[in-house]
């Protein structure tokens, strides 16, 4: 999480984190690495490496596992080249869609001359808290003076994750003419006959919807109001200025892979719910370090640092989901595989596999091995073992499940194993 040096004074809980890290710079967190936080609460390890703004692929190669994670540099110089296009002659372009695309509300019309207005921000990455307040102010006046369309380009917002400020940098907020905010995500990929590949689209849905969030939460600090929204309904609206951000953004992206940029509304009700309901199971980060053992580091700059022992004191929730997710997978995945955990096999088989964590139990059960063979294929036949008035409840519903499986399996096999025994013989 981004908590950039501000050159302000450092709360306990910062100096604590950035002690952490030790003299390695810090990384922040985009709104794809808060997403993918999002996408896994219980996962200890990556909220405090977050939190504390390790470098994760730097630490992946440290740790002896480095994974080819991330954007391609070749894709990430073509979104930003695309980017700079669309914004290129004054945002004309941009405008255009802008104007198409976003529905005013009564008095202005969809052929509004409304003027244009370019929002000055504190640029300079050495400053984010007055990038930070250089958006809130922007957002005020332009909010304060209707009938203009305010474009806020890389505006910096802050958003509060499990006890601890974020920074989050859309690549355009405007305020339109009639005060509705909306956020606008530019991409790279193409939109083809006015559709794009689905799985680019809601990854730009979940990025988009973090940015939704901190704009309202924004909203509702410069208004001084709670957001009065209940935030697991993603139909609810929240009232005062926290209701002025829109939860339609728009993405624009080239269109035909031609020079030109298309333009979409995506309705980003349902990933805000998701990713707000995911954000509220983080457990509080200073609880978190209180697993750590006295003199922890992740300083990769520091070369007798046990990097390895604290990363191991944190409790990961690996899935193959975090191949895609996170730098870390590949040593995750590595510790789960000599752990012969079953996280390895997936969130589905884990869920169906009760209290069997490892795969030696799971195979134990399917064989009868644990001494509860018989019982348990009976369990199974009959139901799948309900597992009432055993202490195991789940697990041993589980395991009856896994031995009638195996004894089907068995007699399934047992007329092709005899013929080809005969066939031997
Ligand atoms: S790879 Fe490891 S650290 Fe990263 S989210 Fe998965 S379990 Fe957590």
């Amino acid at each position: 999480m981004d908590h950039v040096e501000s050159g302000e004074h450092r709360t306990p809980l910062e100096q604590r984190l950035a002690g952490l890290r030790g003299g390695a710079p810090q990384r922040s967190l985009d709104a794809r690495a808060l997403a993918a936080l999002a996408a896994n609460p219980g996962c200890r390890r990556r909220a405090v490496l977050d939190a504390a703004g390790v470098d994760k692929t730097a630490l992946a190669a440290r740790l002896g596992s480095p994974a080819p994670f991330g954007q391609s540099p070749f894709a990430i110089a073509r979104g930003l080249r695309f980017e700079k296009r669309v914004k290129s002659e004054g945002y004309g372009e941009l405008l255009e869609l802008l104007r198409r695309h976003l529905s005013l509300a009564p008095p202005y019309g969809r052929d509004d001359d409304c003027p244009v207005r370019i929002a000055e921000l504190v640029a300079d990455p050495r400053l984010p808290a007055q990038r930070v307040a250089s958006t809130r102010a922007a957002l005020a006046r332009a909010t304060e003076s209707p009938g203009v369309w305010t474009l806020l380009d890389h505006p910096l917002l802050r958003l509060e994750v499990a006890g601890s400020p974020v920074l989050l940098e859309p690549d355009l907020v405007v305020v339109q003419p009639d005060g509705r905010w909306t956020v606008v995500e530019i991409k790279s990929f193409p939109i083809l006959d006015g559709s794009a590949d689905p799985a680019k689209v809601g990854a730009a849905a979940r990025q988009a919807a973090v940015y939704v969030l901190a704009l309202r939460a924004t909203a509702a600090e410069m208004s001084g109001e709670k957001p009065s929204d209940d935030p697991y309904d993603p139909y609810a609206r929240p009232t005062g200025l926290a209701g002025a951000a829109a939860d339609t953004v728009l993405l624009v992206c080239p269109r035909d892979f031609s020079n030109r940029a298309a333009a979409a509304l995506l309705d980003v009700r349902k990933p805000m719910a998701v990713t707000r309901r995911q954000l509220d199971r983080l457990t509080r980060v200073e609880q978190l370090l209180d697993a750590l053992p006295e003199g922890a580091s992740f300083d990769l700059a520091a070369s007798g640092a046990d990097s390895g022992g604290a990363v191991g004191s944190l409790a990961a929730a690996y899935s193959p989901d975090c191949l895609a997710a996170c730098e870390l997978a590949f040593h995750c995945r590595d510790e789960a595989r000599c752990a012969g955990s079953v996280e390895v096999l997936g969130r589905g088989v884990r869920g169906e596999l009760g209290s069997l964590d490892t795969v030696a139990a799971a195979l134990a059960a399917a064989s009868g091995t644990n001494g509860t063979g018989e019982a348990n294929a009976a369990n199974g036949r009959d139901g799948a073992g309900t597992g009432s008035g055993n202490a195991g409840g789940a697990g041993e519903e589980a395991a009856a499940r896994l031995a009638y499986a195996a004894a089907l399996r068995a007699e399934a096999l047992s007329p092709a194993l005899a013929a080809a025994a005969g066939g031997r013989g």
